[in-house]
């Protein structure tokens, strides 16, 4: 596999990255749930019994990023590659064991299969390939990170406050896109309204404040507000919102007091993060005018993240991985470059470059659904 004149092996060594696959599937970590621990231990295991220098940088309080090195020539740009640890919770609906990871006609399967342990096996076999063959002109890193899939990534914050992901540096997260080069992402902002009405007996409605009638003309109003916003970026599309909690009430006959709704809104360029608050407020607002006596609280829920897109000299976005048509046979198909609607860690490491200009993509084994 060759990146950018880094040449490895000429093949891939598909056994191996099928095991190691399997291997993290079997390792529950889950978050929120056990978390990453075991499945850190078996990374750093893995490496250095590959002979790869590695290291665990603590991310908080018992949860530690991973932290391995190739060694490069040094007339290259360091590449870092972003992989996590954890995975979202199991859920329901299995059909397989969710913790076995079972193959089957020629698929890995389990919880984290796509996101992202294959991903991270890919970064391990790609580095114990590198290690044993010419170095490569810069040096290249894998990042495992803790805390990917909850709300504050607290891995990724670590890794930027650490430096050990800075300005030059190109990185590629090796998150699950069918092995589509990904260069763009939306940004997110989470946002909490309280809503605080006056509690009535429903026989007597009209002395009340229906907090949860408050609550639905607000979403209804910022839905058609957000879908009536004039962006469309060319590799991101629209902004998004949907309101994925709602909770409100203390008895089907009475007037609820209160109501509280989560809200996710997806940003595209040119809004901000700060865009998005003013709107939810603004909305949030003019509905009140209708509801006199309503208080509310609007608040931020995790961390607020912009809308970003590599910068046109990144290597990762401008150079085609050569390496990756030849894998492409063996693991999986696709072409196209496109953006993508999730949020995830390549971004977040990245935060502080966004301004300047992001060097990052995103590529990598398998695909979400939907
Ligand atoms: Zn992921």
């Amino acid at each position: 596999m060759e990146l950018d004149g880094m040449t490895t092996g000429d093949t891939v060594d598909t056994a191996r990255l099928v095991r190691d696959t399997v291997a993290l599937v079997r390792i529950d970590s889950q978050n929120p749930g056990v978390g990453e621990e075991a499945c850190a231990r078996w990374t750093h295991g893995r490496l250095r019994n590959a002979g790869i220098e590695v290291t665990t940088r603590q991310a908080s309080p018992g949860r530690d990023n991973v932290v391995a090195r190739v060694a490069g020539r040094g007339d290259g740009p360091r590449l870092v590659l972003l992989a996590h640890l954890d995975t979202v919770p199991i859920g329901e609906g299995w059909t397989v064991p969710p913790l076995k990871g079972l193959i089957r006609n020629g698929r890995v399967y389990g919880r984290g299969a796509a996101d992202m342990k294959a991903g991270l096996a890919v970064a391990i076999s790609l580095l114990e390939d590198l290690a044993s063959g010419e170095p490569p002109r810069g040096d290249v890193v894998l990042c495992a990170t803790v805390d990917e899939e909850g709300p504050d990534m607290a891995g990724a914050h670590a890794l930027v406050a650490d430096g050990l992901v800075g300005l030059g540096d190109q990185v590629l997260a090796l998150e699950p896109t069918g092995l589509r080069l990904r260069i763009a992402q939306v940004g997110l902002r989470w946002l909490e309204l309280t809503v605080h009405g006056r509690m009535a007996h429903a026989g007597r409605a009209h002395l009340g404040i229906d907090a949860n009638h408050v609550v639905a003309r607000v979403v209804d109003r910022l839905k058609e507000r957000i879908a009536g916003l004039p962006y469309r970026d060319e590799l991101l599309g629209c902004p998004l919102f949907t309101c994925g909690v709602l909770a409100g009430g203390v008895a089907t006959n009475v007037v609820p007091p209160s109501s509280r709704a989560q809200l996710d809104i997806r940003l595209v360029p040119p809004m901000t993060t700060d865009d998005a608050l003013t709107l939810a407020r603004a909305v949030v607002e003019e509905t009140l005018v209708d509801f006199p006596g309503a208080t509310y609280d609007l608040c931020g829920l995790g961390v607020a993240r912009p809308p970003v897109r590599a910068a046109d000299d990144a290597y990762v976005a401008a150079r085609r991985l050569r390496g990756r048509r030849r894998a492409r046979h063996r693991v999986g198909r696709g072409r196209r470059t496109r953006g993508v609607y999730r949020r995830v860690d390549g971004r977040r490491a990245d935060r502080q470059q966004v301004v300047y200009g992001l060097r990052s993509g995103l590529v990598g084994p398998g695909a979400h659904r939907g």
